[in-house]
């Protein structure tokens, strides 16, 4: 099974004890309802079962914190079962006690892949049938007059709906909770919390595409942090990666909420700057520069671990493509590092465009 399947699995295993253990408390206070209704009702040995049945919820309840979940499991099965088969056969099939049946259908079939739930789902089919047919072939065993039997009705549609609207709902929130956590993982570095490489490249052909339409400047800057290798090697690879947390954070300081920045790789870092022309970004490129000049990673007081940063800048050219411009940036980036480092460089003009047809003449 792949990771990723590994951590679903996990995931929809927790989120299902947890649920159960929730739907054993509501099961318990809902047998206490009872337990009053059948003492009104002036059937005192229905009454006396449902305080076993309070009985079996709370073990049940003790056994999943204990994590013994499968003899958990098997009594609530069997309260369930005995539930709806005593009140069906006692009351009558119009009491409405099979509803508590279907509701193992959901947690059947959310408890692992088709060749697991299919016996229990069949056996669970059998069960329901089965008991309709001998119910109504022996009529109540222990009548309730119709008043009773009305109220009874009304309250078990109402405990199931709301059984089944809370698991349905449980499994509708679980299932955004862990989308939203994948898009995190898939959007985002790990280390930086930055976006990472790929996302950036999603949003810049978003700016890129909404700069040609509304004919605004994009501008991109490439960040490198130098001598980084050094810093790890010195003061070793932790240390190396709190410098890479701590320049994140300057970075987003440094940003507009417009602006976009990502790791694009190791120590490297791409901003996306839309309404930006070469001007502004090589101003901004300045700020970016001076701000982790100026303000040193402190992990432990009086030691401070100094770095500085070099950067190349680029304004995307009429027409030209997103990975051009950041080749440009790039090459502007080398030129800050051979230039000495700790420095801004603008990027070499773009090529100019090629009119089409224009290319092909000898
Ligand atoms: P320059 O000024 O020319 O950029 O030199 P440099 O030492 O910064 O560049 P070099 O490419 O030689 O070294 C980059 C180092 O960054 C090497 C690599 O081990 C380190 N690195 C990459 N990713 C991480 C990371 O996530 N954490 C840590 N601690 N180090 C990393
Ligand atoms: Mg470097
Ligand atoms: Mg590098």
């Amino acid at each position: 099974m792949s990771l990723a399947a590994d951590a679903r699995r996990t995931t929809a295993h927790a989120a299902f004890w947890m649920m159960t253990r929730r739907v054993t408390i509501l099961a318990a206070s809902v047998d206490i309802v009872f337990f009053v209704f059948f003492l009104w009702a002036g059937s005192p040995l229905l009454a006396w079962l449902n305080v076993l049945s309070v009985g079996l919820y709370g073990a049940a309840n003790r056994l999943l914190v204990w994590r013994w979940n499968r003899s958990a499991l098997l009594l609530i099965w069997l309260e369930v079962i005995g539930h709806a088969v005593i009140g069906s056969l006692c009351v009558g099939w119009d009491a409405g006690f099979n509803y508590y049946l279907l509701m193992f259908i959901p947690a059947i079939m959310v408890s692992g892949d088709w060749p697991r739930v299919a016996a229990p789902l069949a056996m669970l089919f059998a069960i329901y049938l089965g008991l309709h047919a001998v119910s109504n072939q022996l009529g109540p065993l222990v009548p309730i007059d119709d008043t009773a039997l009305a109220l009874l009705n009304v309250f078990n549609v109402s405990i199931f709906f709301a059984m089944a609207s809370y698991t349905a709902r449980f499994y509708y929130l679980l299932v955004r909770r862990t989308e939203g956590r994948l898009r995190e993982h898939a959007t985002r570095d790990t280390l930086t919390q930055l976006f990472n490489r790929r996302h950036l490249l999603e949003i810049a052909e978003g700016e890129l595409a909404r700069a040609r339409r509304d004919d605004t400047s994009l501008s991109l800057v490439i960040v490198d942090i130098d001598h980084f290798k050094q810093i790890n090697d010195e003061l070793g690879h932790d240390v190396g990666d709190r410098v890479l947390v701590h320049v994140s954070g300057l970075f987003q300081a440094c940003c507009r909420a417009s602006d976009t920045v990502a790791r694009w790789g190791g120590e490297e870092f791409l901003f996306l700057l839309p309404n930006t022309d070469i001007e502004a970004a090589l101003d901004f490129a300045r700020r970016v520069r001076v701000a982790v000049a100026r303000h040193p990673l402190v992990p432990k007081a009086p030691t401070e671990v100094a770095c500085t940063v070099s950067l190349g800048v680029a304004s995307l050219a009429p027409g030209e493509t997103l990975e051009a411009a950041i080749v440009r940036a790039d090459r502007a980036l080398y030129e800050s590092k051979m230039a000495g480092r700790n420095r801004v460089t603008p990027a070499p003009a773009a090529a100019p465009e090629v009119p089409l047809g224009e290319d092909l003449a000898c």
